[in-house]
Formats: structure tokens, sequence, C-alpha cells
């Protein structure tokens, strides 16, 4: 008879590119494949924005499967990762149960001890690296330390072979009926309250359109990605990371696609931010501690001034500095908001409003469709100047600068704030420079509807530079 393999899904929804799945079919298993949303146990529940990306990418994963002739068995979302199995395991003849490993420090934990209950309940448990382009459990410098700086981690890895999945035939695969049913609805993973019509309007959750995307990126955009990858203005970059974070793209096959293209410029751009995503992951797995405190501890004193008016102001969109309020405005109504932005927006935070990253890094949790631990951690402690390769304590960005060197069509800051949309590009950027009779022709009352700054560019630059110089003083 054919022996049944749990095909444990998490953060790789898709059935190409999956070793856990190939190693099932090569290996004869009829496959059984499972998710588990669980609300309670969870160190770190999934934030409003990534529930409502998981629902759409289950729901396309779930037709994917029944077209084949399979279905997707789906967990008690009131039990335990370790408990919803067991439950699984005792109403199916299952020999194997197969996961891709996840590379979150509370996940470590949680498989680390299912594989001991499992392999001793006599079960054969086997994990596979699929999500990421090499091992981070083996991955590690001349030195035999793990990588804390990003050009030698590039320059090590992109010189190795990645080892690129054979595509597997889907109708090859054979399916083990589930004797649970639960629906995807009961996983409540949409919002009640309707506040996520821009995503459904940005966004297309299926892998047929991550593919899409990868394959309308690769020909018209990848070669000249680093003309245009800084512009918020315009579609410079692929808007490939909640596909990639949820595993509805594999990392290889977007790096084999990208690499067919046999260009120096894809190297150096695109493909090279494919390794920052992956030194995040490696980031995670080599110094678990960095999600909510500094990657270096002599940066975990920081005297930072908690203020939660700053936070709500910043979360809003109503800092008045437009470049800042339009990423928020972006973030909150797209889930996702452009990196050069991303970066704009936490320096103000956490420089100018000397507020603690982890605030930053909690709303974006939060917000972002592509919320993902080593990413998110990497780009917040990288602001902060905390952990690795940070930005030094001095660079302080320039909201109005920046803006006007990035925006230049002012057209990102126009779409998100259009309460500005009349003012001249010469101060667009900084209304609150622009003449009262500017103001008065495009419509605009600072303070009333459209904010005075939070703070002063000059004021809040100093005020940083001397927390921060200060501090090294006292750290030195
Ligand atoms: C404060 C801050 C927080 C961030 N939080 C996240 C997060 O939660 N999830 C997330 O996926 N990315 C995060 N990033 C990284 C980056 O902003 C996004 O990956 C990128 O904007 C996604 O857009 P894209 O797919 O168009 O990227 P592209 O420029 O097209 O790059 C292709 C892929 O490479 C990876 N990538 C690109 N830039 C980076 C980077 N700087 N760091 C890590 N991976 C990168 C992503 O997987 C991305 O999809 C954060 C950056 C900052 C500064």
């Amino acid at each position: 008879m054919t022996q049944v393999a749990l095909l444990w899904l998490r953060s790789d929804l898709r059935l190409q590119d999956n070793q856990a799945l190939s190693w099932a079919v090569e290996h004869g298993y009829k496959v059984l494949p499972y998710y588990h949303h669980n609300e309670h146990s969870d160190e770190w529940q999934r934030g409003g924005a990534s529930k409502w990306w998981l629902h759409y990418a289950l729901q396309d994963l779930e037709e994917q499967i029944t077209q084949l002739g399979g279905q997707l068995l789906l967990g008690n979302p009131e039990y335990t990762s370790a408990d919803a199995i067991q439950e699984v395991l005792q109403q199916h003849q299952v020999r194997a149960v197969l996961w891709n490993r996840c590379y979150e420090p509370h996940r470590i934990k949680e498989d680390t001890q299912i594989k001991a209950a499992l392999k001793s309940q006599g079960y054969q448990v086997k994990s596979f690296n699929s999500n990421t382009l090499f091992d981070p459990t083996k991955t590690f410098n001349k030195s035999g330390s793990p990588f804390k700086v990003f050009t030698p981690f590039w320059k090590s890895l992109a010189q190795q072979e990645v080892a690129y999945a054979e595509p597997l035939d889907e109708t090859s695969i054979s399916w083990a009926s589930p004797q649970l049913q639960r629906r995807l609805d009961d996983l409540s993973l949409l919002p009640t309250i309707g506040w996520d019509a821009g995503m459904h309007s940005s966004w297309e959750v299926s892998r047929s359109a991550g593919l899409a995307r990868l394959g309308q990126f690769s020909q018209a955009r990848a070669i000249v990605y680093g003309d245009y990858r800084d512009r918020p203005d315009l579609e410079g970059t692929s808007k490939l990371s909640p596909y990639l974070h949820f595993g509805q793209l594999g990392p290889r096959e977007v790096l084999h696609q990208l690499r067919s293209l046999s260009h120096p410029d894809v190297e150096s751009g695109i493909t090279r931010q494919l390794f920052w995503r992956e030194f995040g992951q490696h980031l995670l797995y080599h110094f678990p501690h960095s999600p909510t405190q500094a990657l270096y501890e002599k940066y975990q004193l920081f005297p930072w001034e908690e203020n939660d008016q700053f936070l709500r102001a910043w979360q809003r969109g109503e800092t008045g500095y437009p470049i800042v309020d339009a990423g928020m405005r972006e973030l909150w109504t797209t889930g996702w908001m452009h990196n050069r932005v991303r970066m704009i927006v936490g320096s103000l935070l956490v420089k100018h409003l000397l507020q603690p990253w982890q605030a930053g890094a909690e709303w974006f949790w939060d917000t972002l469709v592509d919320a993902d631990l080593g990413n998110n951690t990497m780009g917040w402690q990288w602001i902060a100047g905390s952990g690795a390769d940070g930005a030094p304590y001095f660079r302080v960005f320039n909201p109005i600068t920046q803006g006007q060197k990035f925006d230049i069509t002012g057209d990102y800051v126009r779409k998100w704030c259009p309460e500005l949309a009349h003012l001249p590009n010469k101060y667009l950027h900084c209304p609150f420079d622009a003449p009262d009779l500017e103001l008065r022709a495009a419509g605009i009352i600072l303070g009333r509807n459209y904010p005075a700054p939070i703070i002063g560019h000059k004021e809040g630059r100093q005020k940083a530079l001397d927390a921060f110089a200060a501090f090294k003083e006292i750290s030195a």
C-alpha cells in the first residue's frame, strides 16, 4: 500500500521549487498537504496586512491543489502546532512528516520539539531548505563565524552554485484524501471592518500573478533596475517581496530566471537585492535576539525618547514631511512601501524623533503585506545603526532633499498627499518653506489641511547627532 506523507506547508505556499514536496513524490508517497494557522501560540503573530495576504495565498493554493485532484487540509486554529499535527495524525495513516525549514527563532524552537516528539512516536520526519538559496545553518565566513557585513557575504555566496530545482510534473503527484474538513474562512484571516479596499486594488495574490510579475519585470525592467530602483514615482522595482515572503515564488526559481538573462547589470542590481533577502534570513538565524534587541549589545541601552504623539503622527502620515507622509499612507493603503521611502520614514522616526526602532518595526510588522522577520529586523537595525552593516549614527536622512532627489516628478507625493497636488515642484517637498501666496494658491493652510512639520529638520538632525554622539561616548 502506498504510504502517506504529511506535507506541512508554512512559508512555501507553492508546488514548484519545493524540496519537501519533490522528496515525497520522488520517494513514492501519497501527499497530504497541510497548513496550520495558529492565533494563540505563535510568538510573532502575523499582522493584519499579512493575514489578509495569507488568506488569498491559501485560497489560491487550495485551488491549485483541487484542480490536480487533491485537497489542502487546514489544521485546527485553536490548537498549538504540535497539537494540531497530532489531531491530523490520529485521523490519517501517515508514515512521514515533511516540511521546509523556517528560520524565525520561535519556529526553530517549535520545529525542534515537534521533530523530536514525532520521531519518538516512530514517524519519519524530514526537513529541507527551500525558503533560502543557501542553508544558513551552514553559511560562515572564512574564520568560521556568521557574516555580519553584507559585501563579503555577497561576494562569497554569489560565487557558489545554487542547486536549481528540477520542474515537478504536478500531474504526477499522488494525493491522499483528508478525513477532516475545515474551511479557510474558519481561520478568520480577513478583517472584520473593511480597511482592505486599497490592498484589493493593488495586488493579485496568486502564484500565477507572481510569475507574471516576475516575467514582465525580467523582460522589461531587470536590466535597467539600477537606474530606477530608487524612484518611488516610477515602477522601478519588482514588487515581488510578498510573493517571496509567503513562498508563492521560491527564491531559487526567481534567481534562476534573473540569471538566465546573463547580464552583468542584472547580477549587480536586482540579483544582489535577492542576496540582501538571503542576508536577512542569515542574520535572523545566527542572531535570534535581533528582532527585539540591538544586534550589537552595546546599543541596547540607547536612551530613546518614547513619545506616543510622535509615533501616532508618524503612523498616520501626519508628520508634515510630504515624502514621509506619502510613504506612510502608501503603506496603510496598499500594505507595501518603496524601499527608499522605507529608509526615509524610518530615519525620521528613529533619528529626528528619537523613537525606538522597535516601535517602527512593530508598525511595519502589522501593516506590511511582505512583513518578514528577517528583512524587517535587518532594515530597522540598519536605520538605527545597531545592526549588521548599520548606517553610521551621523547619517540622518534629510526628508526634504531625499524627496526632491528621488520623487523627481513629484507624482509620488501628489498621489498619496493629494492635498498638496497643486503646489509647484519647488515647494512640494517643503510646503513649510512656500510663501503664503503659493500656499493660498494651492489651497493649503498649514496646520489645518496639511500638518506643519512635527519637528524642524535642522533641529531634529542636531538632536539626533547630539544624542547619538553622547551615547557613543558613554558606550565606547
Ligand atoms: C525599515 C525597513 C523595513 C523593511 N521590511 C521588510 C519586510 O518586512 N519584508 C521585506 O521583504 N523587505 C523588507 N525591507 C526590504 C525592502 O524594502 C523590500 O524587500 C523591498 O522594498 C520590496 O520591494 P520589491 O519586491 O519591489 O523589491 P526589489 O527591489 O524588486 O527587490 C527584489 C527582492 O529582493 C529582496 N530585497 C530587496 N531589497 C531588500 C532589502 N533591502 N533587504 C532585504 N531584502 C531585499 C526582496 O525579497 C525583494 O522582493 C525593509 C527595508 C527597510 C529599510
